[in-house]
């Protein structure tokens, strides 16, 4: 990124994309309708979204399914869906000052955040699935003499899918980029506070020289134009991210319209277990602050469950509130801030709702707690956290999506693995220790999708990610994603 970059400047000049996507044109809701989009730094009103409902939800489905048939981009080989692929990972490149500011004027993340990791990501991902298409093979079953069995792989058809604000474009990207180069056509639905980025890659996809319908984006509320895409008859699959409450009702909607295939990503309160014989302690509190505190907390697997042993708690808690103090809150369009706004008021209330709770079931407010900032416009709350949590407490269940930090204390490591299962959710766990022996056999009594051993990168797109429990079920990213987004087919063939 190019320090001198003026990033207000360009704010001031940037265009938004404000109509849906269907059919490989920008339209209007049929209603006429639309939403505003208050940007989270400053309060302004950013642009006048078109709200797509069930009409508009239903001209994308038919427009996909239309594209699907015709076999415009289903049929083409894998090379050349490669080769488009390919093109649009560049052209995400490209823009990618130009993406990574939409995404912080629409939900608020720090601008190096949003172009040096999000932008990065999602041009990745989007490469990583064109290299793979043109590389899988499919399956000849073990068979007697006289016959051959083939196993193929085939596109669903037309897939919908519905996605969160915290990280607007990584998120669809993990849906659209198998799904598109698995054959599919995509209906995606943005989250309502964050549709912009989405809108400008459909257009950017166009370019690359996906055809017209395979990709259509139509924003809207959950409630109507998430709602509809769920309950549509012709959508043969429906890929999620969101909160486990919403993912419920993708399920429902599936049983009460076509049994459509869905999958969920949902919520998360990933326990960070620290052990006295963490070989580097400071790593481990870097680790420990960055896991709450980047992006204001508002991550599906945030280390939002801090398990540390008795021995080390004072000295680690000392570190890890030495280390908030870089996360104060401030400009997001600042290349220097490394925490920046909450995605919108509902959010900062709903959050300080949460700090409210802690103080109230008695655990103790260690650092910060309050919202800042005000005079902005915006939404921004301090880095908090809190000491002598128990796991019973509202604070240690919920997923509260925030800089909140719940710190709880053991003393033996199976009290730990107690503790850290002692959830709703399976997302993720972390893992601190010297003791490799202990680290494996933790990590093989941890219910979750993923375990991380001294370090918070749970891997790039080459690892899938996914929840037991009710953290969701199906996997996004590696390979492993390309089981949701198409059909097994055996074909029996008599050799006489
Ligand atoms: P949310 O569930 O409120 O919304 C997610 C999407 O669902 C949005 O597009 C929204 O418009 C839509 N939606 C809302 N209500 C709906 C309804 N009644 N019917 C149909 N669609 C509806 O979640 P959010 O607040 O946008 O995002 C935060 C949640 O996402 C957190 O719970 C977080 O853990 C989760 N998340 C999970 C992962 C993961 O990979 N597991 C990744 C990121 C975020």
């Amino acid at each position: 990124m190019n320090a001198a970059f003026d990033w207000r400047a360009e704010a001031a000049r940037i265009s938004f994309r404000d109509q849906a996507y269907i059919g490989g044109q920008f339209v209007d809701a049929v209603s006429g309708e639309t939403f505003d989009r208050v940007s989270p730094v400053d309060g302004a009103v950013l642009a006048r979204v078109a709200a797509c409902d069930k009409q508009d939800v239903d001209r994308a489905v038919t427009a996909a399914r239309a594209a699907f048939e015709k076999g415009i981009w289903a049929d083409q080989s894998p090379k050349n869906r490669k080769r488009v692929l390919i093109r649009l990972a560049e052209l995400i490149q490209k823009h990618a000052n130009e993406l990574a500011l939409l995404e912080t004027l629409d939900m608020g993340k720090p601008i190096a955040n949003a172009r040096n990791g999000d932008l990065r990501a999602v041009a990745e991902c989007v490469r990583w699935y064109g290299e793979a298409i043109d590389k899988l093979y499919d399956e000849i079953a073990p068979t007697p003499k006289n016959a051959l069995a083939l196993v193929t792989r085939e596109p669903l058809g037309v897939v919908g899918a519905v996605v969160p604000w915290n990280f607007p474009l990584l998120m669809a990207a993990w849906k659209f980029a198998p799904a598109l180069a698995a054959g599919n056509s995509v209906v995606l639905k943005p989250a309502e506070q964050s549709p912009l980025s989405a809108l400008r890659v459909a257009e950017l996809a166009a370019e690359a020289g996906v055809p017209p319908g395979v990709f259509n984006v139509v924003p809207g509320m959950g409630e109507t134009a998430g709602q509809a895409l769920g309950r549509h008859m012709d959508v043969d699959a429906l890929a999620f991210t969101g909160s486990t409450e919403v993912g419920k009702l993708f399920l429902k909607y599936s049983a009460e319209s076509n049994m459509k295939i869905v999958s969920l990503e949902c919520g998360g309160k990933t326990p960070n277990i620290v052990f006295a014989d963490t070989p580097d302690l400071d790593a481990a509190a870097k680790g420990a602050a960055d896991g709450i505190f980047y992006n204001s907390g508002q991550v599906c697997d945030a280390a939002s469950r801090l398990l540390v042993e008795d021995k080390i708690h004072d000295v680690f808690l000392s570190k890890v509130a030495a280390l908030a103090k870089n996360y104060q809150p401030s400009d997001p369009l600042d290349e220097k801030t490394q925490m920046g706004a909450m995605v919108d008021a509902t959010q900062t209330k709903r959050v300080l709702s949460y700090i409210a709770k802690g103080q109230e079931e008695g655990a103790t407010l260690a650092l910060g707690g309050g919202q800042v900032r005000k005079e902005t416009g915006g939404f921004y709350i301090e880095p908090t956290i809190f000491d002598h949590v128990e796991n019973r407490m509202t604070i240690a269940r919920e997923e509260i999506f925030g800089p909140v930090l719940s710190t709880i204390t053991f003393k033996t490591a199976d009290e730990a693995v107690k503790l850290a299962n002692d959830s709703k959710y399976g997302l993720e766990a972390n893992l601190w220790t010297n003791d490799l022996t202990k680290a494996h056999r933790i990590a093989r009594s941890l219910r979750v999708g993923t375990v991380t051993i001294n370090n918070r990168d749970g891997g790039g797109i080459e690892v899938p990610f996914g929840g037991y429990k009710q953290s969701g079920f199906g996997r996004d990213k590696s390979l492993h994603a390309l089981d949701k987004y198409t059909q097994l087919k055996t074909t029996y063939i008599s050799l006489g």
